[in-house]
């Protein structure tokens, strides 16, 4: 009997152990964004999760006790970068136990390495926030930064498992291509969006600003990460009407309270905008993301 169950035990982790095929990479991705591109470039190889939903604050993600166990069996952590996630990011690799992704390690995949970011700071001062030290991150809101950061997935799972890498090359170039072809469209498309001047609760749309010719006029946060106060709502109020601002942008996962009050103080359009893909229901994948928030801007613009 003792020995039946044995062999019964042994039998179920052998099972347990080759149910997941051994060939596939564990990518863990810290926003939907990254997943999708992860799912696009990776393929049949890997097999990829998020630990954002898409309705966080990239800044600011709940930081739940799955998420160690899931980093623990990840092969590939894959960060948006430029300390966009530094507020909980390291604190769950630590706990993860999971010597492959810690940072400098091969599992460990930073997807703004092809980005030059704007909005560096000249000096370290936390009294001015603390949540850009490296620049503004906000990179995957500009499908053109998008490509780069694909190539960098491209990079790093390559840099995992080097018997693929041309498949995750090739993948990477089509998923590139359709791309291209979207950009080609959005940029079309967003013709009356050029120079119309935009303030948003927090620089998240600096880059699809620029992409689009938009001017970013300001922010109803002080700083990244510094709550408003009356004097700075006033001036910025003040001068967004001299300056005939056309909209607020508020991204979702800020209070709508203010931004409202500042757009019918100003007379701007009131835009609310997703900042990743899951934001909203129609940011189904990283298209799809990039899409809604140029249909939903168009639509402010041109008032419909
Ligand atoms: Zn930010």
């Amino acid at each position: 009997m003792k020995r039946l169950l044995l062999v019964l035990l042994t039998f179920v982790l052998l099972g347990a152990s080759t149910a997941r095929p051994a060939d596939k990479m564990r990518v863990v991705a810290t926003i939907p964004d990254l997943a999708d591109m992860a799912k696009q470039v990776g393929g049949e190889f890997v097999d990829v999760t998020s630990l954002a939903t898409g309705v966080e604050d990239i800044h600011a993600v709940p930081m739940k006790p799955s998420f160690a166990v899931v980093l623990n069996r990840a092969d590939i952590v894959l960060l948006v970068g430029l300390e966009a996630e530094h507020a909980f990011l390291p604190a769950l690799l630590e706990a993860s136990r999971n010597p492959k992704i810690q940072r400098d390690q091969p599992g460990y995949v930073d997807c703004s390495v092809y980005v030059t970011p704007l909005e560096v700071p000249s000096r370290i001062d936390r009294s001015l926030g603390d949540q850009h030290p490296m620049g503004n991150p906000h990179i995957n809101l500009d499908p053109v930064l998008g490509k780069r950061m694909v190539r960098a997935i491209a990079d790093g799972l390559s840099r995992n498992d080097p018997e693929h890498a041309s498949v995750f090359k090739q993948n990477a170039e089509a998923y590139n291509g359709k791309l291209d072809a979207a950009i080609a469209g959005w940029e079309k498309q967003a013709a009356p969006l050029k120079g119309k001047k935009l303030v948003s609760y927090h620089p998240d749309l600096l880059y699809f600003a620029e992409r689009f010719g938009m001017v970013p006029f300001g922010t109803i946060e002080l700083r990244p990460g510094i709550d408003p106060t009356p004097s700075h709502i006033a001036d910025l109020v003040e001068q967004m009407r001299r300056s005939h601002v056309d909209l607020v942008v508020r991204e979702k996962h800020y209070p709508a309270g203010l931004a409202e009050t500042v757009a019918q103080q100003t007379g701007a359009k009131l835009v609310e905008l997703p900042v990743m893909v899951g934001g909203v229901p129609e940011a189904k994948d990283y298209i799809s993301f990039i899409d809604y928030n140029v249909r939903t801007m168009l639509r402010a613009v041109q008032g419909s």
